[in-house]
């Protein structure tokens, strides 16, 4: 089998409080509660993860929600400033709407490579998109009562990433991830990939003088790329070997197994498979119910739920 980088696989994000967090995207934005565990390296915060019904690739974004007390981020140079999601052409008025009727902070709909977009910030202020594709995202959303299907968000549309100089990252994407340069507008480079039809594109933004920006609440600490199973996971692994960067072996995220490597301009990349999958320990329909923990904290399962704040 061939071995290709298939889009993005996850996005993660640090947030503050881990209930407004939670009320925010499940609520607010309609997405899909699929996991709540803790993070593998510290079990005394949550990790959640919101995606589309089954948590597909390229649906799945993740919190640490570090509590109220965290450290504000600064946006800059070397991280991932934008989340881009794909929404059903026509429901930019049912957003613009929604949130003035919750007080979120937007700006009014502008447009970039054709496409209509709206701006807003979550809580803890990281920036995100709604945006109007050009092409017709088949993608199943996940429907709630408030956020239904014709205007539901249908899991990623891009990742924008900004660097003082595009040169290195955009070797990265074109000669290791397989992805082509397809668009420029100013200092905005549109990359993507053709192996999958949706969150198959990276958006690189060239600001010179940006200061490097600071890894804290509201900003995005890595961007995961999707690879079909271990051995893709391994060749790629090598590539990035062989190209002089430092990658971490394989690690076991429970619902995918990992390499993290940091691209010369300063992102966090991590690369993850499609296996097993979230249902590896629940079933399709309680998803996000009950806090999961791995097995080697399930002897602390008690000390560790009484750590961690209610959120629903
Ligand atoms: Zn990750």
């Amino acid at each position: 089998m061939e071995n290709k980088i298939l889009g993005i696989h996850h996005i993660t994000a640090i947030a503050g409080d881990a209930k407004r967090n939670f009320d925010f995207y499940s609520k607010i934005l309609g997405l899909r509660f699929i996991k709540k565990t803790v993070n593998f390296d510290d079990p005394k915060t949550y990790h959640f993860y919101f995606g589309d019904e089954v948590g597909s690739a390229g649906t799945i974004l993740t919190f640490f929600p570090w509590g109220e007390q965290i450290q504000q981020g600064r946006k800059g140079s070397g991280m991932a400033t934008e989340i881009g999601y794909s929404v059903p052409k026509g429901s930019l008025d049912f957003w613009q709407n929604r949130f003035e009727q919750y007080n979120v902070i937007y700006n009014k709909p502008a447009e970039k490579f054709g496409e209509k977009y709206l701006t807003f910030l979550d809580p803890d202020g990281l920036k995100l998109e709604l945006i109007e594709s050009k092409t017709n995202d088949n993608r199943k959303p996940w429907e709630t009562e408030e956020v239904k299907s014709n205007v539901a968000t249908m899991g990623f549309h891009n990742i924008t990433l900004t660097l003082k100089n595009i040169k290195a990252t955009a070797e990265i994407l074109t000669e290791i991830f397989g992805y082509k340069l397809t668009d420029q507008d100013v200092n905005r480079y549109r990359y993507r990939t053709d192996e999958v039809e949706e969150a198959a594109i990276v958006d690189l933004v060239e600001l010179a003088d940006e200061k490097k920006g600071h890894v804290a609440g509201g900003t995005v600490h890595h961007v995961a790329f999707r690879v079909k199973n271990d051995e893709s996971l391994i060749y790629f692994r090598n590539r990035i070997e062989a190209y002089g960067l430092e990658i971490t072996p394989q690690i076991d995220r429970q619902y995918f197994h990992s390499l993290y490597f940091r691209e010369p301009g300063g992102v966090l990349f991590e690369i993850a498979t499609d296996n097993p999958g979230f249902m590896i320990d629940e079933t399709l329909e309680n998803l996000g119910k009950e806090l999961k923990l791995p097995l080697k904290y399930e002897s602390k399962r008690k000390e560790i739920e009484e750590t961690l704040v209610q959120i629903n």
